[in-house]
C-alpha cells in the first residue's frame, strides 16, 4: 500500500481554501484567475481590437457580417448578418443592423451561432483523461483482466478525491470545454464525499465563468451528506435571495440514481426544493426492470433528465414521451463502453428532441464536434442499413442542421434553460460562438450546418461569449493561467493514482 498521508500533507485543506478565495476575489474584480499570466501578456497585441467590458450592463457590442446560424426559425439564418448585444443579452439579429454606438466584432468569414450545451459531463474526472480509453463500463466476465469504469474509476479512484482535487478537476474541465465552444454544461459530479467536496466543485465552476448546472449526485465515505446536504447547497448557493444564481450563470439539478438506496429520498428532496431530477438509465445492472416499474406506476415526469436510455422497453419509451421527460445521449461513450445501442432510432421515431452529452473524459473527448459527428454518422448508418435491406418503413435520415439542434436547443430545453439560451433569439442571453470558416480545413464555405458538423473541430472555435462577456478572443482563452492550472491538475493526477494504488501505463 502507498502512503496516503505523505501525499495528502503536500496540499492541505487550508491551502486549497486560500487558493480558492484568491480565485474568487480575482474573479469578482474582473481579473478572473490570473491577471499576470504569461498568456495575458502574449495576447496584448491580438486583444487591441477586442471590445472592452463586454457583458457589462448597458454595454453594446455588434457582431458584424458573419454567417449567422440562429437555430430559431422565427429569426431565420443570414448568409451575411449581424447580432447586436446589450449587456448580457441579444437585442437584435438581422442584416445590416444600425448600431453606431456599439463596439464591433468583425465576423467576416465566421459562422456565428449559439454555444453548445452538454447535459451530462463528469468533470471531476478531468485528471483521469484517456486512462480508460479502451475500457468498458463494468466487468461482465467477458473481457477478463481489462480495466473497467465501475471497478477502477468509481471503485478505486473516486473515493480518494480531496476537495482540492475536485476544485482543479472541475475548473480545468470547464475551461477546456469553454475553449471548445461548449458554453453550458450540466456537471454530473458524483464526488460529494463531504460538504467541503461540494463547495469545492461549486467554486471550480464559479471560477471558470461559464453557464453551469451543478448536478448534485452522490458521494462516498462516512463524511458524505448526500442527499440531505442538497438543502444547504440550494439555500447557500442557488437561492434567489443570495448566492450564485444572482448573476444567472449557475443553477442546480438533483442527482437521483435509481440503482442507489437513496433514490426515493433524492426524489422527495428534488420535489421539495423545486429542482429537476437527473439519473442514469442503462439496460443492465437491473435498471431496465426498475425503470419499467417506474414507467408503469407513473413516476416519470417532465422534470426528469434521463441519461443514456439504452436497452429500454417500448412501454418505457412511450411513458417517457407522454411524460415529456428529457433524454440525454452520450453516443460515443455508449458505443465504446457497452452501454448498449444509442437509442437514436427511438428518439427519431417518437419525435423526442434529445440532447448530447460527453459523459467521461477518461474514455472520450468532451468536444462537441466529436459528439455531433458520432451522432450523425451512427443514426445515418442505422437508417441506411434499413434502406439497403429494402425496408420502406424507416425513420428519416438525421441532418447536420438537426444534430446541431440536439447540441443547442435540445440541451437548453433539457435543462429548462430554453428561455435563456440555445438559440440566437432577441431577449436571450448572449452565449455565442464564432467559428472560423476561412480555416484550412473548412474553406471554401458551401453549407453552414454541414461545415460545422462534418468539417470543423475545436481549433475552429475562435471567439466565445458567455452572457455577452468575451471569454475567448480570436483563439485565446481569457482570464486563465493555463500553465499554472495544468501543473495543479498534474499534481492532482499524481496524488490520485498513488492514493488509489493504480499504475498508469503510457503505451499499453
Ligand atoms: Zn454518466
Amino acid at each position: 500500500m502507498c502512503n496516503h498521508d505523505s501525499v495528502r500533507s503536500s496540499t492541505t485543506r487550508r491551502d486549497f481554501l486560500k487558493g480558492s478565495l484568491v480565485g474568487a476575489g480575482a474573479m469578482a474584480s474582473g481579473g478572473l484567475l490570473s491577471s499576470t499570466s504569461a498568456s495575458a501578456h502574449a495576447s496584448e497585441h491580438s486583444r487591441r481590437d477586442m471590445p472592452a467590458h463586454s457583458g457589462d450592463p448597458g454595454r453594446r457590442v455588434l457582431i458584424r457580417g458573419g454567417h449567422v446560424l440562429s437555430m430559431d426559425s422565427s429569426v431565420g439564418d443570414f448568409e451575411r448578418g449581424d447580432v447586436l448585444i446589450e449587456g448580457s443579452r441579444i437585442v437584435a439579429v438581422g442584416a445590416d443592423l444600425e448600431a453606431s454606438d456599439a463596439e464591433v466584432i468583425d465576423a467576416k468569414g465566421r459562422i456565428v451561432m449559439p454555444g453548445f450545451i452538454d447535459t451530462h459531463h463528469h468533470q471531476f474526472e478531468t485528471a483521469l483523461r484517456s486512462f480508460l480509453a479502451d475500457g468498458i463500463m463494468f466487468d461482465d466476465h467477458t473481457s477478463a483482466g481489462s480495466p473497467n469504469y465501475m471497478d477502477h474509476v468509481l471503485g478505486k479512484l473516486t473515493p480518494v478525491y480531496r476537495p482540492e482535487d475536485v476544485y482543479i478537476n472541475e475548473l480545468f474541465g470547464s475551461l477546456s470545454q469553454l475553449d471548445a465552444g461548449v458554453t453550458t454544461v450540466m456537471d454530473t459530479s458524483q464526488i460529494h464525499h463531504s460538504p467541503e467536496h461540494s463547495d469545492a466543485a461549486i467554486q471550480g465552476h464559479s471560477d471558470a465563468v461559464r453557464r453551469t448546472v451543478f448536478g448534485y449526485f452522490e458521494g462516498q465515505g462516512d463524511q458524505a451528506q448526500y442527499p440531505k446536504d442538497a438543502r444547504r447547497i440550494r439555500e447557500q448557493y442557488f437561492s434567489a435571495a443570495n448566492g450564485l444564481s444572482q448573476d444567472g450563470l449557475m443553477s442546480m439539478v438533483m442527482g437521483g440514481e435509481i440503482y442507489l438506496p437513496d433514490h426515493e429520498a433524492a426524489r422527495t428532496l428534488a420535489r421539495d426544493l423545486d429542482l429537476q431530477l437527473a439519473y442514469h438509465v442503462v439496460g443492465s445492472l437491473g435498471m431496465a426492470e426498475t425503470f419499467d416499474e417506474m414507467a408503469r406506476s407513473g413516476q416519470i415526469d417532465d422534470s426528469h433528465i434521463l441519461i443514456h436510455m439504452t436497452g429500454m422497453s417500448d412501454m418505457a419509451w412511450r411513458a417517457v414521451r407522454d411524460a415529456g421527460a428529457h433524454v440525454s445521449l452520450a453516443v460515443p461513450i455508449e458505443m465504446t463502453m457497452r452501454h448498449g445501442k444509442p437509442p437514436l432510432m427511438k428518439t427519431t421515431e417518437l419525435g423526442i428532441l434529445p440532447s448530447l452529452s460527453s459523459d467521461v473524459e477518461c474514455t472520450m473527448s468532451a468536444d462537441f464536434f466529436t459528439q455531433m459527428r458520432s451522432t450523425l454518422t451512427l443514426q445515418r448508418m442505422l437508417v441506411n442499413e434499413l434502406a439497403l435491406q429494402g425496408e420502406e418503413d424507416r425513420p428519416s435520415l438525421l441532418t447536420s442542421h438537426e444534430v446541431i439542434r440536439y447540441a443547442t436547443m435540445g440541451g437548453a430545453k433539457g435543462l429548462q434553460l430554453d428561455h435563456k439560451v440555445g438559440s440566437l433569439t432577441p431577449g436571450k442571453e448572449a452565449d455565442i460562438i464564432l467559428l472560423n470558416a476561412e480555416a484550412l480545413n473548412v474553406a471554401p464555405l458551401n453549407n453552414v450546418p454541414g461545415a460545422v458538423v462534418t468539417l470543423m473541430e475545436r481549433s475552429n472555435v475562435e471567439t466565445v461569449l458567455v452572457a455577452g462577456k468575451i471569454r475567448k478572443w480570436r483563439g485565446l482563452l481569457l482570464g486563465a493561467d493555463i500553465p499554472r492550472l495544468r501543473d495543479e491538475l498534474i499534481a492532482s493526477r499524481d496524488y490520485l493514482f498513488e492514493a488509489a494504488d493504480i499504475d498508469r501505463h503510457m503505451f499499453n
